[in-house]
């Protein structure tokens, strides 16, 4: 941890090298001394050091000074740094401003220059004002902050990205932190572009893209070698037991994630069905073990980086990233899953990320403290969801089109009815939502009667289903209407392969309709859209790969 300074600021530089030298003297142990020859040299340090979550204890300074007082320095720097403690450096002459500064900034010192000899005139105030200084203070985070606004979907999707990629950051929310706000305010993109990331060296982001912030958090994005044996698309549980499999037995592996590892699972609060964890493992610890495994065993891991599309190129598989880069590789696993349907009602699509969410949004949650929030959906992840906003909401509301909550496992249903703060509105649907910048209230219609009524909500989280994400082979694989991916013997129609298989072979089990493309998972026709079946699925494609490989 860092140690708190004490800043030094006065225009004659005899008498600020003095200061200086006398403060190292006695505090250097436990302060890091700064100086400055003005005001202005002063509050540009000031900010740097916010920016850097610095500490600062108390600030020195001489009242008179050309450009910028002493007080008027200290009325600046104190809205960064409110409790610092302050002391002016006078002369006879200015104790007129010294009063005046105590009342005017709680100025809590002022000492007579000179201050010889230090150990009777500077170091008992200073020693007084900084055990005080030290009784209050708590250690700053010395970690990455994220600052914005809560209610702002920008905000919203990069604390998402740093949660999911399990970054640990600080919230710094500017509707409240006053000194952050100051400091936000006074740099060159003011408020206006939100959220600023601050890292500890005090360097800023500002409203940073997905792969800039993963570049410099140090996520892998980009790949390092040209050529792989297997590349995987996706990184959810499916594509991550192919990765953990295929690394393991000696395949150069590559897996390609376009948001964060875990995929559905890592939104997971709890999948209490998961082989081998009795009580239950949260998603985001799943994905954290399952990636670490992986990279144990030598697999590539490229983050924030979009497959766009997938060709073949004989014997060879080419997979095209968003940045244009290109992986030529022997085989392709395609584990891209599902994603979130979207709800079509009027005012839902304006107001997701302030208020209106797609899945858990486990980062929001604790925002929702007492509020009256709504869940949409009847199944597990609905399910889930809403048990874990019982625990910070008031109250949550379960909104089903059904007539009971038929496509949920027994246990949550108990667990449901259990929950004192959980209610069911059945046969009902959402029909619109409501706000300003944030969502205020939705419209509840009942599916039998047409009856409407508005609500107050101040968050909505909706879980209606998913479709599979397998654009990137829309034009190469065969797919049914919804966009599965065919696999195996589900390629047959009428008891012929597709006229795109040449081989003399049968498709191996996971096998598209182009050899050494392979399918597991939640995309994949026919999976049984389940955590254990994916990475079921994602370890026994490894073995058809080692076969196919043979062949080529
Ligand atoms: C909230 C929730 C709770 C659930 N709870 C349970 C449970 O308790 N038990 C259970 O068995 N199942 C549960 N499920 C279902 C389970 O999570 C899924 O069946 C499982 O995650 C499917 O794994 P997958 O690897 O096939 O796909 P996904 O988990 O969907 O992962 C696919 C990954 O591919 C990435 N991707 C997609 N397209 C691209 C591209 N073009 N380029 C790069 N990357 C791409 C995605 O970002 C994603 O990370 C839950 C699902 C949800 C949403």
């Amino acid at each position: 941890m860092a140690k708190p300074v004490i800043f030094a600021i006065d225009d004659e530089p005899e008498v600020l090298n003095a200061v200086e030298r006398d403060l190292r003297h006695h505090f250097q142990a436990e302060y890091r001394i700064m100086k400055a020859g003005s005001g202005a040299q002063a509050l540009e340090a000031v900010r740097l050091l916010k920016q850097s979550n610095a500490s600062i204890a108390l600030f020195l300074v001489d009242e008179r000074m050309p450009g910028m007082t002493g007080t008027q320095f200290l009325i600046e720097a104190l809205k960064l740094y409110p409790d610092a403690r302050r002391v002016l450096l006078t002369a006879y002459a200015d104790t007129e401003a010294a009063i005046t500064a105590i009342n005017q900034i709680g100025l809590d010192q002022y000492l007579l220059k000179p201050w010889e000899p230090p150990e009777q005139r500077l170091y008992p105030v200073l020693d007084d004002l900084l055990g005080d200084w030290m009784a209050h203070a708590r250690p700053p985070y010395d970690g990455i902050r994220v600052a914005g606004t809560t209610l702002s979907a920008a905000s919203y999707s990069l604390k998402d990205f740093l949660s999911r990629n399990l970054v640990p950051y600080q919230w710094v929310d500017l509707d409240v932190d006053t000194p952050a706000r100051e400091l936000i305010a006074s740099s060159p993109d003011g408020m206006s572009r939100l959220p600023v990331v601050m890292f500890p060296d005090g360097t800023t982001m500002v409203q940073p893209a997905a792969r800039e912030l993963a570049e410099r958090i140090g996520l892998q994005t980009r790949a390092q070698r040209p050529f792989y044996d297997v590349v995987v698309v996706g990184g959810g549980p499916a594509g991550l037991a192919g990765a953990v499999y295929a690394a393991s037995e000696g395949l150069h592996t590559v897996l390609v994630e376009r948001d964060a590892t875990g995929g559905q699972a890592g939104t997971s609060s709890k999948i209490e069905n998961y082989l081998g964890f009795p009580s239950g493992i949260s998603g985001e610890d799943l994905a954290r073990r399952a990636t670490t495994q992986a990279r144990r065993f030598g697999a590539e891991i490229v983050s924030a980086q979009d497959v766009t599309c997938i060709r073949r190129n004989d014997p060879y598989r080419v997979v095209v990233l968003s940045d244009g880069s290109e992986l030529n590789c022997k085989a392709v696993l395609v584990a891209s899953g599902m994603e979130v349907r979207r709800l079509e009602a009027p005012g839902v699509s304006e107001l997701v990320g302030v208020g209106v969410y797609y899945g858990a949004a486990l980062s929001e949650a604790v925002m929702y403290r007492d509020k009256h929030v709504y869940v949409i959906g009847g199944g597990n992840s609905a399910g889930q969801g809403a048990m874990f906003f019982s625990r910070f909401a008031r109250q949550v509301t379960i909104v089903v089109r059904t007539a009971k909550l038929d496509a949920m496992s027994q246990y949550l249903v108990d667990r449901i009815n259990d929950t004192k703060n959980i209610d069911l509105r059945t046969r009902t649907v959402v029909s619109a939502a409501r706000g300003d910048g944030k969502l205020t209230a939705i419209t509840l219609t009942d599916i039998e009667t047409g009856t409407a009524s508005e609500e107050a909500c101040d968050a909505l989280f909706i879980f209606i289903g998913s479709a599979p994400r397998t654009q990137m082979v829309a034009d190469l694989v065969e797919r049914d209407a919804q966009g599965f991916i065919l696999t195996g013997r589900d390629l047959l129609v009428d008891g012929h392969w597709p006229r795109s298989w040449t081989l003399a072979r049968d498709p191996f089990l996971f096998e598209t309709s182009v050899p050494g493309i392979f399918a597991a998972g939640d995309a994949r026709w026919g999976s049984s859209k389940r955590v254990a079946a994916a990475v079921g699925e994602g370890s026994a494609t490894i073995s058809m790969i080692h076969q196919y490989l043979q062949t080529v």
